[in-house]
């Protein structure tokens, strides 16, 4: 049987991974057998998330009126019901329900009518409490495939110090991703020196290790040197896949939906207030606009060395009328040109413009020249995938250490052309 939650924390406290956590002790202690347990990450996009978006499935064997009893009483206990915008879900099912409704909550938005609709077709039993929002997500994690999958091992924290400040020591999470990385990943930012796989909210993770294989992260976890924890869990999970990305085009994004998009730079890259980077991208007569954000950090540099013919490809989400960048392939790089007014022949001296369309004037001698001198610039980017550091990165994106993105074939295609 399948068994799904979402929706159970708030801001001020709570994981659905942690009450997944605990509701597989429960399922063991009863003699259910546990087959596989699933971090499920939908949509980045919906307004309703409390941050990652993340469901839980378990598989288990065992009677399904138990197992359903043991989930809704484990929800019961846990969830943060107080909270105006924790509405959890709970589903047990036998028959797995269509993939389509995983993609469609991954990719897209869903509504409780349809999460219902695709529950009652496979006879599941469910229970969702308040406005039952939590149904979509727990159905889209028991219908969940993984084609592409990862791991993360997440500790918890004993329940008397939630809300207090973590003991983890920074070194040794330090050692644990030189000793295992590039099988994990994530635990720190190297670059920009920050832990990044312990949350700074108020609720039970400790820490969380990501990587490519369950031995990995346990590996990683042996270096870690931190308080006590409560207890620990290993997920399979749709991290750092790629899996909310769809193709798309310029001028055909839809809002909230996340993307691969390919075009040529239509204009130098601005640095607007705060830091943040616009990059226009154009494509057979449309635009798009593309965001590289403060928190991408040395990322933005990258995108500050375009120029205008760049060939590239894009990945991100579109909201609020723009791309947020995730990744950055650039297949061609255009011939970067400095025009400036020539040098003066006689005097050596840089002319200066003579007015529009007047050519050049030496302010020295009065010597004339029409044309400006045209300065190949070296350009310092090299074709090939950029992404922004560990700590600006998104659940779902693929880290570019787990390989080239599989649009590494077209992007060599285009190069060809
Ligand atoms: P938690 O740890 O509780 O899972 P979270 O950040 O993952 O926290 P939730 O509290 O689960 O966020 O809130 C997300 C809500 O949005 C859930 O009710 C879930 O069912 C719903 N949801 C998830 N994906 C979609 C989607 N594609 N369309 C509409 N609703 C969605």
């Amino acid at each position: 049987m399948w068994i799904g939650i979402d929706d159970t924390d708030s801001p001020a406290g709570m994981c659905t991974t942690y009450i997944g956590a605990i509701l597989v002790q429960q399922l063991e202690h009863a003699g259910m057998r546990i087959l596989d347990t699933r971090l499920v990450r939908l949509n980045p996009n919906v307004i309703h998330k409390t941050r990652g978006n993340a469901a839980i499935a378990i598989e288990a064997e065992g009677d399904t009126e138990a197992a359903f009893a043991l989930a809704c009483t484990c929800v019961e206990a846990l969830a943060e019901f107080g909270a105006a915008g924790t509405n959890p879900g709970v589903v047990v099912s036998r028959i797995r329900p269509p993939q389509d409704f995983y993609y469609a909550a991954l990719r897209d938005f869903c509504t409780v009518d349809e999460a219902i609709g695709v529950l009652d077709s496979v006879g599941a039993r469910y229970r969702g409490y308040k406005n039952r929002r939590g149904l979509i997500g727990a159905t889209a994690a028991i219908a969940s495939e993984f084609p592409d999958r990862t791991y993360e091992l997440l500790v918890y924290r004993k329940r008397e110090r939630w809300g207090t400040l973590r003991q983890v020591d920074a070194r040794s999470l330090f050692c644990a991703e030189e000793e295992t990385y590039p099988h994990t990943w994530d635990t720190v930012d190297r670059e920009n020196n920050v832990v990044v796989c312990a949350p700074h909210t108020p609720d039970p993770v400790l820490f969380g290790i990501r990587g490519e294989s369950p031995a990995a992260v346990r590996e990683a976890r042996s270096h870690v040197r931190s308080e006590e924890p409560a207890c620990e869990q290993v997920y399979t999970t749709n991290q750092g896949t790629d899996a909310h990305l769809v193709p798309g085009t310029a001028g055909k994004l839809r809002e909230g939906r996340s993307y691969l998009v390919r075009g040529t730079v239509a204009k130098p890259p601005v640095t607007g207030p705060g830091g943040h980077v616009s990059l226009l991208l154009a494509d057979d007569g449309e635009e798009v606009r593309c965001m590289a954000y403060e928190p991408t950090k040395g990322f933005r540099d990258v995108v500050r060395e375009l120029v205008p013919g760049d060939m590239v490809a894009v990945t991100g989400s579109y909201k609020g009328g723009s791309l947020n960048l995730e990744k950055l392939g650039i297949s061609r790089l255009a011939d970067a040109l400095r025009i400036r007014p020539p040098i003066c022949p006689a005097c050596a001296k840089r002319m200066t413009s003579a007015g529009t369309r007047k050519g050049y004037k030496c302010r020295v001698c009065g010597a004339r020249s029409r044309e400006p001198e045209v300065e190949r610039v070296e350009r310092l980017l090299r074709p090939g995938w950029y992404e922004v550091p560990p700590t600006a990165r998104r659940h779902l994106a693929r880290p570019l250490v787990r390989g080239v993105p599989v649009w590494e074939e077209s992007m060599r295609q285009s190069n060809r052309e």
